[in-house]
């Protein structure tokens, strides 16, 4: 595998790297880094987004070449590999950029860790026992010997990726690999409480408010069950100013609750459908059940989905099938 992805990498000039939609802090952390590293190694490269992450993720990509889709002016003889970080299907790019990665006619790597790949990818590196994308991918470098190459920014968007797809280092997935991976990036000089205040400390008044109202106006808890949701209409969206990112984590919340250990949140998108979003610990796995009745998939612990029914009927057909989830 190691040899494969650097004989990809020294047989390419221009590197196209993509990453899946509504990019999180690991989409754009392992973008920025091999973005970063890529240069160092003396390739040209361009990140092209499907579209525009949250505002706190958004200062990591400073000094990157990058594009969202829709900006995108697109000739592909410009580029001769393309590497796809952080999804594992070509439609978690969203409708409008999947016929580029699945038409686009150059070698394409995979670096991912969720379950359940598919096959287009020449090279396909897959391993979803590892927390996050920017993990892997520093095994990856590692095991090329290509890790002398990161530099203390790539570093920083490695510390991202692995900070954000953990809960700050705290779920599960987390071995004494991660911290190893860890403390080599902080000895590349990342001041670690920087990219924490980066990430976390970047509220708004309505940011504060809106969750604050999610949690005491809109936390529904089944009863009898340790399931509980949380949903929200574009309506109170807006009346708190919704920006991108303004609900991440708050899935999270009921499970910190004592007897529940599954999460749905709901959120109602300007044209009606609804974004899903699915977590659970110990016995309870929420991604089958995310792809069997609302189009979605993921990890084991933290899935998600999608409905085009209304947010109302959404909830009506989470509560009919959540026994399945037990
Ligand atoms: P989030 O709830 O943070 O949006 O997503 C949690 C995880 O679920 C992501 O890491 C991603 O793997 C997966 N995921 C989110 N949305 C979808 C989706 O629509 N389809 C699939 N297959 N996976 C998703
Ligand atoms: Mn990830």
């Amino acid at each position: 595998m190691k040899e494969d992805f650097k004989t990809l990498l020294d047989s390419a000039e221009n590197i196209l790297i993509t990453t899946h939609k509504s990019p999180d802090g690991d989409a754009i952390g392992s973008a920025v880094a091999l973005s970063r590293f890529v240069s160092k190694y003396g390739k040209n490269n361009h990140i092209l987004l499907p579209d525009s992450p949250a505002a706190n993720l958004m200062s990591f990509l400073d000094g990157v070449p990058y594009s969202c889709f829709e900006d995108f002016s697109f000739s592909e003889a410009e580029y001769d590999l393309m590497v796809c970080l952080d999804y594992n299907h070509p439609f978690r790019v969203g409708e409008a950029m999947e016929s580029l990665v699945l038409e686009m006619d150059v070698p394409k790597v995979m670096i991912d860790h969720h379950p359940n790949p598919t096959e287009f990818c020449n090279l396909t590196i897959s391993r979803p026992e590892v927390c996050s994308t920017a993990q892997l991918l520093f095994e990856v470098l590692q095991e090329c010997k290509l890790d002398g190459y990161l530099d203390k920014k790539a570093s920083e968007a490695l510390y991202l990726g692995i900070m954000t797809d953990t809960g700050s280092f705290r779920f599960s997935s987390v071995t004494a690999k991660t911290h190893d991976v860890l403390r080599e990036l902080l000895s590349k000089g990342v001041e670690a409480y920087t990219i924490h205040e980066r990430v976390f400390d970047q509220n708004t008044k309505e940011r504060v408010l809106l969750r604050s109202y999610a949690i005491s106006n809109k936390f529904v808890h089944i009863d009898g069950t340790p399931i509980a949701f949380i949903s929200l209409t574009h309506q109170e969206l807006k009346r708190f100013e919704y920006q991108k990112g303004d609900t991440e984590g708050l899935v999270n919340i009921p499970l910190s609750i004592h007897g529940i250990s599954i999460s749905v949140f709901m959120k109602e998108n300007e044209d009606g459908n609804v974004k899903m979003s699915f977590r659970s610990k110990g016995e309870f796995v929420v991604n089958e059940f995310a792809g069997k009745y609302f189009d979605g998939g993921g990890h084991k612990y933290a899935a998600g989905g999608f409905s085009r029914n209304s947010l109302e009927q959404t909830i009506k057909k989470l509560i009919l099938h959540s026994k399945e989830l037990l």
